[in-house]
Parts: structure tokens; C-alpha cells; sequence
């Protein structure tokens, strides 16, 4: 069964974050996506640095007094994206060798990145702690021993965290992804074992736990009980190796509504939540002097991007509209439904430039295979050739998370708005 995204959620979306001129065309930071997509070629992607900073300084601002909020590079690794968020005062969470790269080009301090994923190879390893990573999260026995190894063959210390895959015990409902098998991170059961493996290697320095439950958390409930067992596994920590913690790493998560029925993730409930967390860390000698960390990606760098594609062929068949456009999964792969999504279902997508009649459609890309649909059912008005449609919420796992090599097209180029101005943040075929 198809869901259709309501017009309403593309317009509640460009009315929080975009804007329609007097003629009906669909501007990103003050600027007509006509104009860019005329400058700058199709398909491409647009972000809004405004849009960016918005996004970063209400969650800082729901969490103060809590935690603190760095930014998840591989929801989008461009580093000038990056650098929007590090200007707001963001640390950097990388998953490889080449997103430290990204995030010192942008100016990220090392000793402000940490590194976390379940596979480090022993060359990324290397170039991270060689460049002065501020630290690791440690997801297995054999990484743990990397890191070890890298560590001294760099002869320093290693800062490293515990990644904690929960169980299933605490916190009913409120744990959503707790108690699963999964190759992230120590099962909770293991942790004793973990925090004794770790003290006894002498380059590793432990200073906490990161505990990451899931993705596309929209509801301030879950997430707060998410976060409470990550203190409670703190404290556990802490209390084995007898020191203050010096991290409690909380993960990424946070939600941004895709499809109609979405809900909005709840800010203010999510404030309203806070004070029984504050109050656990600050009574626990062995925590209260933690750094608190939130490391978002989806909720700060998707609502602030668009897609835009360029309609090629608009054809009836057996009396069902298709839009044919240059751009589709291959640029985007989560919007083609085909990036985790069990039931397909549309991204927000309009026409750019408005316009009347509206009926539904689907919106498919130009690959040979039928997977390459950016909509199913979108309701759009009267479209032709040359015209334009934008994909909204494409500013997280959009181009880095697609199959950019199928069909040998070229990557699409990506463009920051900022001030009232755009600039190439990397150029077609790149
Ligand atoms: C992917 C990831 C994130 C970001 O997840 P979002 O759902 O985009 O917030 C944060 N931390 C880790 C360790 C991740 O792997």
C-alpha cells in the first residue's frame, strides 16, 4: 500500500524553513531554486546554512544545562556543512579515516572529534590517532586491541569510551531498540568484562560510554528514556573503575517527519523531561563532572536541504501519470525508498514553481530499473518538460548515502546558501 505525504507536510515544511515568491517559486535562503538550478545545473543538491544554524541552536537550547550537541558527519560530510555547525560550537562524531579528514578541513579541532563505528580498520586507526583524535568509542574486543596497538605504535594514549549495546531489562516501552542482537558496540551483559579489558591496557584511557539506541527517534518520550538508561549505564561504568567519568556520549537519533501521520519531535517536552536527568548526573560525584554529549545528524542537517531534479518527460500510461526527472535514487537513495524503509512511502516533494490542477503522480528518476521512483504518489500540479520539482528534508543521508557509481551518471553538484548567497560546495561529477 502507497502513503501519500500530504501537501500539508511539505507545506508546514517549506512555511518552517523555506519560502514561496509572489509567482509561486520556491526559494531556499532568499534565493529562487530557478535561478540555482539554472547556475548551478540538475540534479543538485541545496542546503540553507541558516536553515543549518536554525536546526543546531534550538536543540542546543532544549538541552542546556544538560548536554551538549556535536554533529554527526556522516549524515552529511561536506565540509562545509561541517563548518556551519562547528562555527555554532560543534564537536564532530566520524566513522571513518576520510570523515576526520572532512572534519579537520573544516576546522574542527582533533581534540573535538571522536571517532565511533563498528568495523575501525587499523589504517584509519592510524591516521586518526596520529592526527589527535579526542577519542574513541570501542564497539569490540578486537578494535579494543587495535586501538591498543595503534596506540603504541604512535607511543601516546588513547582516550576511548565504551559503546554499550543496551539489554533488554530496564525502561520497558521507553527502550526502543534495547535488548537486540547487533554488531554496534559491547552487549550491556558484557560491560563488566569490557570496562576490566580496557583498564588493563595501558595506552587506553577510559573516560565513558557512548550509547547510541536508535535512529529517527519522534518522540521526546523515548528519547528521554533512552538517555536515563545511558546514565544509568554511566554509573555503572564509574562505579567499576572507581573514577569520575569524563563523557557520557548519548548518541544521535533525534527524528525529522518524512511522511504524513509524522510528528514532529517535541522540543519543549523534550526540555520538560530534562530535570530528573540533570539531577542524576549532578548528584553522582562520579558523573557530575562529565561532559554530556548529544551527537545528532539527521535532526540537525536534514530539514535544511533540498533535491532538485529537472522533469525530462512527463507521459500518461494506461492512464497513470509519470514524471520522468534527471534525478532519482542514485543521487538519492532514501528518498526512492530503498534506504531502510520497510514500507515505501513518499518524501515530501513539490514543484517548484507551483502551479494549478494538481493530481497525483509518480515522480521516477532516469536509471533503468524501477526501483528509481522519488515518489509513488505525489500530488502535483501540470508538469512539462524543463520544469522542476524539489525533494524537501534531503539534507541528511542524501547524496553520501546513495549509489552514486549505478548507471554512471555523474554526482550532482551541492550548493550552500548562505547570507543571501550561494557558493558550489562541490561541483558536478566531483
Ligand atoms: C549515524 C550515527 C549518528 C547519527 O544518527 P542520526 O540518526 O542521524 O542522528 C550518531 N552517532 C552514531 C554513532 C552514528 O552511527
Amino acid at each position: 500500500m502507497n502513503h501519500t505525504a500530504t501537501p500539508d507536510l511539505a507545506a508546514t515544511l517549506i512555511a518552517e524553513n523555506f519560502s514561496r515568491d509572489a509567482t509561486g517559486v520556491l526559494h531556499v535562503g532568499g534565493l529562487p531554486l530557478t535561478a540555482l538550478a539554472d547556475t548551478y545545473g540538475t540534479p543538485l543538491f541545496v542546503y540553507d546554512a541558516d536553515g543549518l544554524r536554525r536546526a543546531y541552536r534550538a536543540l542546543k537550547q532544549a538541552v542546556a544545562g544538560f548536554a551538549e550537541v556535536d554533529y554527526s558527519v556522516k549524515a552529511n560530510p561536506n565540509p562545509a556543512v561541517i563548518r556551519v555547525f562547528h562555527a555554532e560550537g560543534a564537536g564532530a562524531e566520524i566513522a571513518s579515516g576520510a570523515e576526520f579528514d572532512a572534519a579537520m578541513q573544516a576546522g574542527v579541532p582533533p581534540e573535538k572529534i571522536l571517532f565511533a563505528g563498528p568495523g575501525k580498520s587499523a589504517a584509519d586507526l592510524d591516521r586518526v590517532i596520529g592526527g589527535g583524535i579526542g577519542e574513541i568509542h570501542l564497539e569490540n574486543r578486537e578494535e579494543l586491541c587495535r586501538v591498543a596497538a595503534a596506540a603504541e605504535r604512535h607511543g601516546t594514549t588513547v582516550r576511548v569510551a565504551l559503546r554499550i549495546n543496551p539489554g533488554a531489562t530496564a525502561q520497558g516501552g521507553a527502550m526502543r531498540m534495547g535488548g537486540k542482537p547487533s554488531p554496534f558496540g559491547f552487549d550491556e551483559e558484557d560491560l563488566s568484562e569490557a570496562v576490566d579489558a580496557v583498564e588493563a591496557e595501558p595506552r587506553l584511557h577510559l573516560v565513558g560510554l557512548h550509547l547510541f539506541a536508535g535512529t529517527q527517534g519522534l518522540k521526546a518520550e523515548t528519547l528521554l528514556g533512552q538517555w536515563a538508561y545511558g546514565l544509568d549505564l554511566a554509573a555503572q561504568i564509574a562505579r567499576k573503575i572507581a573514577r569520575p567519568l569524563e563523557t557520557i556520549d548519548l548518541g544521535g537519533g533525534l527524528g525529522i517527519p518524512y511522511f504524513s501521520g509524522d510528528a514532529t519531535l517535541d522540543l519543549n517536552a523534550l526540555r520538560a523531561g530534562l530535570p530528573p536527568l540533570i539531577e542524576t548526573v549532578s548528584t553522582n560525584p562520579l558523573l557530575a563532572g562529565a561532559r554530556v554529549v548529544l551527537e545528532p545528524g539527521r535532526y540537525l542537517a536534514g530539514p535544511a536541504g533540498v533535491y532538485l531534479a529537472r522533469v525530462l518527460a512527463v507521459k500518461v500510461s494506461r492512464g497513470s501519470r509519470f514524471v520522468i526527472t534527471d534525478g532519482g535514487m542514485h543521487h538519492h537513495l532514501a528518498a526512492s525508498g530503498n534506504l531502510g524503509q520497510i514500507v515505501k512511502r513518499d518524501f515530501p516533494l513539490v514543484a517548484v514553481s507551483g502551479g494549478e490542477g494538481v493530481s497525483p503522480c509518480t515522480v521516477s528518476g532516469p536509471l533503468c530499473t524501477p526501483l528509481d521512483v522519488l515518489a509513488r504518489a505525489a500530488m502535483l500540479p501540470t508538469l512539462a518538460e524543463g520544469d522542476l520539482v524539489a525533494v524537501l528534508q534531503s539534507g541528511a543521508y542524501g547524496l553520501t548515502a546513495s549509489p552514486t557509481g549505478f548507471l554512471s551518471h555523474p554526482p550532482p553538484a551541492e550548493v550552500l546558501v548562505d547570507g543571501g548567497q550561494a557558493a558550489s560546495i562541490r561541483s558536478r561529477g566531483d
